[in-house]
């Protein structure tokens, strides 16, 4: 190698240390790797998030106390079930639940939740999911208004879905095949049948039930509101609203589910579950960001997220034919949220175009797509200060497209 290309190739190389023998230093390699900022290495766009939690946007932003976590654990080995163990007490004991394990994300408790339910601790059982076509219970029943997205994670198990839509219907539905329900706490107010109807005739039944509370935090007492309300399990997401690791989730409930569950899921391999890892470092992680979310002073909260949305409508609200107002979504991401509107005739300027313009700006804002030519802003994922940008620009933009 020329003395130029060893150069250029030394200022490029990811672990400068690797090339000398000399172990990095963890700090430094910490340190150097900001200076190298990855982001502009990779090309990549930063945003503030006005959209909210929301995968496709990587999510929430971890709690420094989630980060502190992960970096305190990072160089110290354990073994992964006694974590498991120690990590589900604690978060049990947090939720109100028997016993708890961590899982990735909210699909992964959804998917081992149900294989746990089909297979109890039968270990030639949990070997052959998602062959269930010879178990003897493999139906799992939720409403059709509650079908349509993570009701496919069940799946994943071999189970098949059966739909009801009443409750003379669900009756008439549950059978000697029947394993489990399902209910899909958002689409609460789409079905006909609610939550304490549908509990009940499970419980008349003997047939455990599932509850998806995903993204349903806050407010944070939902963390045991459905253990409390008899629910055998309940699955929520760590990387939204708890600003957990992005990829964690929660399984909690009746401790022999827990217990049966864990079969399907890492370190055993030879079952569904393997794909599903959590590494250490989110387990302890999703442990600290829960910790940190259940004492989190939820009114000062509340309040932060008020004022961020005031600032942003009183500024676009001085605009000559703008409408804002606060609301708090009934269910799901229940936080003040910003919708806009403006006088298409006095601003020249789509809610689409709006939404692009916020993208390409400087700095750029993501903003979803906008509901019946009103734009929803959502505050809580953004960091301090954010909503002044997002106010300015967004008023800039107005002013520019007035007549
Ligand atoms: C986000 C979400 C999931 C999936 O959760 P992850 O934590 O991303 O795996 C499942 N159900 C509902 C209702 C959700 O909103």
């Amino acid at each position: 190698m020329k003395r130029r290309d060893l150069i250029k190739y030394l200022s490029v190389a990811p672990l400068a240390g690797g090339l000398t023998g000399v172990p990095l230093n963890p700090a430094n390699a910490a340190s150097s790797l900001v200076k190298r900022d990855l982001i502009k290495e990779l090309g990549l766009r930063t945003f503030i998030n006005a959209y909210g939690v929301y995968t496709t946007h990587t999510a929430s932003l971890m709690a420094d106390e989630v980060l502190e976590a992960i970096n305190s654990v990072s160089r110290k080995y354990v073994l992964y079930n006694d974590l498991q163990d120690k990590v589900g007490e604690k978060i049990a004991a947090m939720c109100h639940a028997e016993a708890a394990m961590v899982t990735s994300g909210c699909w992964s408790a959804l998917v081992l939740g149900t294989a746990g339910i089909l297979t109890g601790m039968d270990k030639t059982k949990v070997a052959r999911l998602p062959d269930v076509a010879d178990f003897e219970r493999n139906e799992v029943i939720l409403q059709k208004t509650h079908s349509g997205s993570y009701d496919h994670a069940l799946t994943n198990t071999g189970i098949k879905r059966v739909f009801v839509e009443t409750v003379e219907e669900y009756e008439r539905a549950i059978n000697s095949k029947t394993a489990m329900t399902w209910f899909y706490n958002e689409a609460a107010p789409w079905g006909k049948i609610g939550h304490d109807e549908w509990l009940s005739i499970s419980k008349k039944h003997k047939i455990p039930a599932m509850v998806d509370i995903a993204a349903d935090v806050p407010p944070v007492e939902n963390l045991w509101k459905f253990n409390d309300m008899g629910y055998d399990v309940v699955c929520v997401s760590g990387g939204k609203a708890i600003r957990g690791p992005q990829s964690a989730g929660i399984l909690m409930g009746r401790k022999e589910i827990i217990a049966a569950a864990r079969l399907s899921a890492p370190p055993g391999g030879g079952n569904i579950g393997r794909g599903m890892k959590v590494n250490k470092e989110e387990v302890f992680g999703m442990y600290a960001a829960l910790d940190r979310f259940i004492n989190l002073d939820q009114g000062k909260e509340w309040k932060m997220w008020e004022d961020r949305a005031n600032v942003i409508l009183k500024a676009v609200t001085k605009v000559k034919g703008v409408k804002a107002e606060i609301f708090v979504p009934p269910i799901a991401n229940v936080t003040p949220t910003l919708r806009i509107s403006w006088d298409q005739t006095l601003i020249k300027l789509s809610t689409k175009d709006m939404t692009l313009n916020l993208r390409n700006g400087e700095p750029s804002i993501e903003a979803p797509k906008s509901i019946n030519d009103a734009m929803i802003l959502s505050v809580w994922m953004m960091q301090a200060g954010e909503e002044k940008i997002v106010a300015k620009r967004f008023t800039e933009e107005l002013i520019k497209a007035s007549v």
